[in-house]
C-alpha cells in the first residue's frame, strides 16, 4: 500500500478520533489520522483538560483562604492570573503530547491539514485555512500534510463549535467563548455567563473563586437543566449563598 493509502482514515482527533484511530490500528488497519489545529482535540486543548486545571488552582486559592479554620496561616494569599493560566496550558500541553505518543505508539500516521471529503474514498488535505486559537500546542514531528489520500474507509469525528447567540456574536474581548475564557489576561471586575450546563458553571465557579462578580442567566427554571433536579436544587442554593455569585 502506498503511503498515501490507508484502510482508515479519521477526520478530527478529539477523543472521538484519537480513540478510535488507536483502536483500529490495534485491530490490525493501516490507519491515519487528520488533524488541523489540536492533537486530543476540544477535550484536551480547550476543554475538560484545561477547564479541571483552572478549577484547581481556585480551590487551591479558596482553601488558602480558609486555611486558618484548619489552623494553619497563609499570608498575603494571592494570585497571578497570569501563572494559574499559563498552568493550565501546561498541563494541557503534556496530554496534547502524551496523545502524540499514544498515535505514534500504535503505528497510526498522522497528517496535518484540513480535510475534506473528495470523490468516494479520497479525502482531501490542504493547509489549515482556521485561523488556531492561540497558544496553540505545536504539531507532532513525522506527520504527512497537504495532498489527496485514499481510504477504504473514512471516519469523521471533527467535534462540535461554540454555538454564537444574535446580538451577542464573540469579539473576544466584550464577548469570549470557553476559548477566550480559558486565557483571560487579567480577571476582570465583573462576569455573566449565558447558560448554566455543566461548562458555564465551571466558568462561574472559577472566575467567582476568583473574586470575580458572577451572574449566571438561564432560560429555563433550574440552572443545569440537564442534571438530576435535586442535584441542581442543591448546587443553586449553595451558589446563591455567595452574594457575589447571582
Ligand atoms: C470548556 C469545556 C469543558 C468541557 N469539559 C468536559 C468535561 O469535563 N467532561 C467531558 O466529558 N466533556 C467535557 N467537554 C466536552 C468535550 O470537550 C467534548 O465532548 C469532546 O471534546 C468531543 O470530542 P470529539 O472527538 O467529538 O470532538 P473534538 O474534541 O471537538 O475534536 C474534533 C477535532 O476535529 C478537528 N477538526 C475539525 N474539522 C476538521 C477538518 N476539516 N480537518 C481536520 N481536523 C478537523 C478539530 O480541530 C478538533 O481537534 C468540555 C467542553 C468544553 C468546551
Amino acid at each position: 500500500m502506498a503511503e498515501t493509502e490507508f484502510d482508515i482514515i479519521i477526520i478530527g482527533s478529539g477523543p472521538g478520533g484519537y480513540v478510535t484511530a488507536i483502536r483500529a490500528a490495534q485491530l490490525g488497519f493501516k490507519t491515519a489520522i487528520i488533524e488541523r489545529e489540536h492533537l486530543g482535540g476540544i477535550c484536551l486543548n480547550w476543554g475538560c483538560i484545561p477547564t479541571k486545571a483552572l478549577l484547581r488552582s481556585a480551590e487551591i486559592y479558596h482553601y488558602m483562604q480558609q486555611a486558618k479554620d484548619y489552623g494553619l496561616s497563609a499570608e498575603k494569599v494571592g494570585f497571578d492570573a497570569k501563572a494559574v493560566v499559563a498552568r493550565s496550558r501546561a498541563v494541557s500541553g503534556r496530554l496534547n503530547m502524551g496523545v502524540g505518543g499514544l498515535l505514534k505508539k500504535n503505528k497510526v500516521q498522522v497528517i496535518w491539514g484540513e480535510a475534506k471529503l473528495g470523490k468516494m474514498g479520497e479525502v482531501i488535505v490542504a493547509n489549515p485555512t482556521k485561523v488556531p486559537m492561540q497558544p496553540q500546542h505545536a504539531p507532532p514531528r513525522g506527520t504527512l500534510g497537504a495532498g489527496t489520500y485514499k481510504a477504504k474507509h473514512t471516519i469523521i469525528a471533527t467535534g462540535a463549535r461554540p454555538r454564537v447567540l444574535p446580538g451577542l456574536e464573540p469579539d473576544g474581548k466584550l464577548v469570549w467563548t470557553y476559548f477566550e475564557a480559558m486565557v483571560p489576561p487579567a480577571m476582570p471586575k465583573s462576569l455573566l455567563v449565558v447558560g448554566s450546563g455543566a461548562i458555564g458553571i465551571e466558568f462561574a465557579s472559577f472566575y467567582h473563586s476568583m473574586g470575580v462578580d458572577v451572574t449566571v442567566v438561564e432560560i429555563v427554571d433550574q440552572i443545569m437543566p440537564v442534571e438530576d433536579a435535586e442535584i441542581a436544587k442543591i448546587a443553586q442554593k449553595q451558589l446563591e449563598r455567595n452574594p457575589e455569585m447571582r
